[in-house]
This record gives structure tokens, C-alpha cells and sequence, in this order.
């Protein structure tokens, strides 16, 4: 089959090499110059809301997934009657809009941390003297990495939080004093199969992925985590791989955010899990069933970011594995990964303390 994937970033090469492997080919739309999936298939060049450029998409592929969350909805809508677009629209729009996704993960029983739309200085001050502070205030829209977020620590500074993050179109929400921080990854097929990865537990650095561990071997929280993740797969009639991001506080898990796609956390299953999520990804758009998750070890992920070390290019360790995504450096960039294997979670976290 021909998937066309809206987006040629890593995670589009990443989609690439595993429909390669699965005997499909992808053909990507991207604006930027020399993107990462480009080693992996033909990008048509041009912004993702250019509508002669999707109809081209759309007419030489037959199927199309996207790689990123800041799609263009309304200009993929204009596809739905001429091919299938996986994962639904009405779950990229959710996930678009913090408020929207929070309220969806209330009706769906998944427990989260107190939040309060906020379009002024008096929504804030009312959301902090509800709340409490510390409050997290983020915009709804296009907030990425941490990015678009302001922790708010006295009610003194509602008036510069508001300011500092644009004025309106907000969310306030409880600063979760956490103990880590995990994500369940799942994927649904086109006729409703659903299979869940091991739990991933994430650390991050600055707003951004750092680390991943996985499986997290706690049985409880794992099962509370695929009974969430599995509610939202049904309930949005998903197709695809959809990550849900969770804290756990006192053994407790409160839902972050979803992302509906392949998600950096999930980037060990390539080596650490029967099927990876991004094989997953393209089985299930292309109308086949999801194939096994289990873990095949104790995986460790450990992203490149800003440059990628002389020592990593080098990294010559059985069972270490380096995803250069060819990207050129820039301070706070994603421009690979190194995933490690091992036999056990000790052994695993050795070897990430030997790369770090
Ligand atoms: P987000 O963009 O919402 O995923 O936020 C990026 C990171 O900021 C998260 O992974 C957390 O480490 C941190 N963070 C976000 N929201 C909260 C919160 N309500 N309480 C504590 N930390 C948070």
C-alpha cells in the first residue's frame, strides 16, 4: 500500500522504515527543507494546510496518518470523503486543545489533577483561590515540550502569568507534586482490536523527554493504566497508536495529556518489544491487526538532544542501539536516540548510567 503521512519528521522516518519493512511504501508532506523521513521515501514539499498539496497526497496514496499533533484539521477534514485519515480527526482535535482534552478525560472516569478554563486575570485569581497554588497555567493550544506553560507561585503574578502566556485561551491547573512520571502507550485496528505496551516510566529534563524506562513493573499501576488507555481507544473509535501520559503521585496515576500518535516514549519498542509501536501504527492503518507488545527484555531510552556526542556515535555495546535522525544540531533539538536492551532492569539502568 501507499500511506501518505502528513509530517517527515523522526518520527515519520521511524513510521517509514517500519512500513518498508511491512512492504508499504509512504510519501510525505512536509515544508521543510531536508527533513528526517526523507531517507525513507519522497516528500512533497509544501505547508500542511496547502490544499492542492493534500489532494496530491490524497490521490497517490491510499491511506494517510500524520506524525505530528499541530496538524491542520479543517484542511484534513476536506480528505474523509475520498480516503480513510487514521486516527480519526475528532481525536486530533481534542488532543489539540488542553481544555477540551482534559473533559474528555473527566467523562471517561480517568482521574486527573483540578483544572479551570482561564481567558483573563480574574479567571486566574478565582482558579488559584479554588485551587490552591502552586497552579500550572498553560495555553490550550499548540504548548509543546513544556513549552507555553507558567508555574504559578503567588497570586501576586497572576496578571504576569496571563500576560506571559498570551492573555486568553488558557488552563489552569494543579501542580501535581509527583513521583514520576509514566505513559501507556496502545493501538486499535480498524476493527476495533486493541493491544497495550508495558508501562513506560519517563523522566524529563526541562519540559523535554530525557529518559524512558520500560516495563515499569508495577502491576497495579500497569493494569489501572491499560484500562484507562483502552476506555479512550473505544470511546474516541481510535485507529492507530495513541500515548497517554500519566503522573503518579502516591501511587496514584493522574492523566497529563494524550498524544494521538507515535510518541518518544514509546521509541524503545523497536528493540524492546515484539512489535514496535510504529510497526503497530502502520498495521493498524492499513486495515491489519495490531501484532504482540510484550517487552522482549528490559528496554532503556535516552534521548540525543541539542547534539549528538562523539561517544554515542561511537557506541559500540551489545544490546545499545543509536537512531541518528539526521538532523543539524540546535540547542534544545531532538536529533536521536540510543536504546538499550538488557537482560534486567539492573543491568539496563548500567548501561544507561555507562552512556549518560
Ligand atoms: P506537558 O506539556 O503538559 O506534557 O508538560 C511538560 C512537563 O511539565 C510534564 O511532563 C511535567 O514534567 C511538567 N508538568 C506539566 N504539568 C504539570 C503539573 N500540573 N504538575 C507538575 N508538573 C507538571
Amino acid at each position: 500500500m501507499r500511506i501518505g503521512s502528513i509530517g517527515a519528521g523522526q518520527l515519520g522516518q521511524m513510521l517509514g522504515e517500519a512500513a518498508r519493512a511491512l512492504g508499504h511504501e509512504c510519501l510525505f508532506l512536509d515544508p521543510s527543507e531536508n527533513p528526517p523521513a526523507a531517507t525513507v521515501g519522497e516528500v512533497v514539499r509544501a505547508a500542511f494546510d496547502d490544499a492542492s498539496a493534500l489532494a496530491e497526497i490524497a490521490s497517490r496514496t491510499d491511506v494517510i496518518t500524520y506524525e505530528f499533533e499541530n496538524v491542520p484539521v479543517d484542511a484534513l477534514r476536506g480528505l474523509v470523503d475520498r480516503i480513510g485519515v487514521f486516527p480519526p480527526l475528532d481525536a486530533l482535535e481534542q488532543a489539540q486543545d488542553r481544555l477540551r482534552e482534559k473533559r474528555l478525560f473527566e467523562s471517561l472516569d480517568i482521574p486527573l489533577p483540578a483544572f479551570r478554563a482561564v481567558d483573563n486575570v480574574e479567571d486566574l485569581q478565582r482558579a488559584a483561590s479554588e485551587i490552591g497554588l502552586p497552579l500550572v497555567v498553560k495555553t490550550r493550544r499548540f504548548g509543546y515540550d513544556g513549552k507555553g506553560q507558567f508555574v504559578l507561585r503567588s497570586a501576586a503574578d497572576c496578571a504576569q502569568a496571563v500576560e506571559a502566556l498570551g492573555g486568553q485561551g488558557l488552563i489552569a491547573e494543579a501542580w501535581v507534586p509527583f513521583d514520576f512520571e509514566v505513559s501507556v502507550i496502545g493501538v486499535r485496528s480498524r476493527s476495533g482490536e486493541i493491544a497495550v505496551w508495558p508501562l513506560t516510566e519517563n523522566r524529563h529534563d526541562g519540559g523535554i523527554l530525557s529518559v524512558s524506562r520500560a516495563p515499569l513493573v508495577d502491576t497495579a499501576l500497569e493494569d489501572q493504566a491499560g484500562i484507562y488507555v483502552r476506555r479512550m481507544l473505544e470511546e474516541l473509535e481510535y485507529v492507530g497508536v495513541l500515548a497517554l501520559e500519566l503522573f503518579v503521585a502516591e501511587s496514584t496515576l493522574l492523566a497529563n495529556e494524550f498524544a494521538p500518535r507515535v510518541h518518544n516514549s514509546g521509541h524503545w519498542t523497536i528493540e524492546g518489544a515484539e512489535t514496535s509501536q510504529f510497526a503497530n501504527h502502520i498495521l493498524a492503518v492499513t486495515g491489519e491487526k495490531p501484532g504482540p507488545t510484550r517487552a522482549v527484555g528490559h528496554a532503556g531510552m535516552l534521548n540525543l538532544i541539542g547534539e549528538i556526542p562523539a561517544a554515542a556515535r561511537l557506541l559500540d555495546a551489545p544490546g545499545a542501539t543509536l537512531h541518528d535522525y539526521g538532523k543539524s544540531p540546535r540547542p534544545g533539538r531532538k536529533l536521536g536516540h540510543i536504546t538499550v536492551v538488557a537482560k534486567s532492569a539492573a543491568q539496563r539502568d548500567e548501561m544507561l548510567e555507562g552512556i549518560v
